[in-house]
């Protein structure tokens, strides 16, 4: 059994743009630790002085994380109450911190998450796309080959998929949707969150790059990209991820079984699923 540790590493989200967004408990939490590991020292301390808050601040960006976790962890072994912070939104979400986490739970050191801003949730509520399921992708990979390939391994994902892009490639970005996934597809950016230029427009995947295009000023800042999940219109013809998936549990389990869980998983309508099972079994017998 490890040893236990006193020390308390806060995971505490910061802002997405409006600092208003900051909760109370968040002021509250870098107020009174000992130290705040920052992505960024200038930036964190805009944030602190903006709300008045003195307190010790050291860098914790991807280029030193792994050392500066070593670091951390000697300090929350001596009991002191750390905050982490990354320049906006949640920690780790596509930002640094991972490492620390992880290294904190195999230490039995306690991790005490702070709910908050995530560009991500933010503009995926925003979205009007009606789907509980979602996946998360990070930002879309800069290098067009590798962005092509998980687009398209994409084009099938029944769930909503969120993923961040940079001003500098959402031209190219939105034309590789449109070649990889279907030029029909409904997509919604969400710009500028929270902020004064703030934006959230939905269209096509086609009409949307017609749309950009037309103005620079709606692909300035920062932006979120959100896809629709791949919708079935044909009757019966299921994407092969969901067929495999529900061949594989009718091996073990009973047809009814099988139509509810794969139903759930995909969020798909139960009566296709069994009249793809019907047509399998006629297609057997004949
Ligand atoms: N940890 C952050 C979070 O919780 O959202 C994400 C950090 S990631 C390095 C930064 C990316 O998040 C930006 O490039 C953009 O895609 C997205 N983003 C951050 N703030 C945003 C905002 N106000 N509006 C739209 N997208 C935003």
């Amino acid at each position: 059994m490890n040893e236990l540790f006193i020390g308390i590493l806060y995971i505490v989200p910061t802002p997405i743009g409006n600092l208003s967004d900051i909760t109370c408990r968040a002021l509250e939490v870098l107020k009174n630790v000992h130290l705040i590991a920052a992505e960024n020292i200038r930036h964190t301390n805009f944030l602190l002085q903006h709300f008045n808050i003195k307190n010790n601040l050291i860098l914790m960006n991807k280029d030193n994380e792994k050392k500066q976790t070593e670091n951390i962890i000697e300090e929350l072994k001596k009991g002191k109450k750390i905050a982490l912070v990354s320049n906006a939104g949640t920690p780790i979400i596509n930002d640094p911190g991972g490492i620390l986490i992880k290294k904190c739970h195999i230490l039995n050191i306690t991790v005490i998450p702070l709910p908050g801003a995530c560009a991500a949730i933010t503009a995926l509520s925003a979205s009007g796309i009606i789907n509980k399921h979602f996946c998360y992708e990070g930002f879309l990979p800069a290098k067009k080959k590798i962005r092509c390939d998980l687009l398209s391994s994409l084009k099938e994902e029944t769930r909503t998929i969120i993923f961040y892009e940079s001003k500098h490639r959402i031209l190219e970005s939105i034309q590789d949707i449109i070649e990889q996934i279907d030029k029909n597809r409904h997509i919604v950016i969400a710009r500028e969150i929270t902020k004064k230029w703030e934006s959230i427009y939905g269209a096509k995947a086609n009409l949307m790059l017609q749309w950009l295009k037309e103005d620079k000023y709606r692909y300035k800042g920062e932006m979120v990209i959100i896809i629709e999940g791949f919708k079935n219109l044909k009757k019966n013809n299921l994407p092969k991820k969901i067929l495999d998936t529900f061949s594989t549990l009718r091996n073990f389990l009973s047809l009814k079984t099988s139509v509810l869980i794969t139903s759930q998983v995909y969020d798909i309508s139960k009566n296709n699923l069994y009249k793809y099972a019907i047509k399998k079994k006629n297609d057997k017998s004949t």
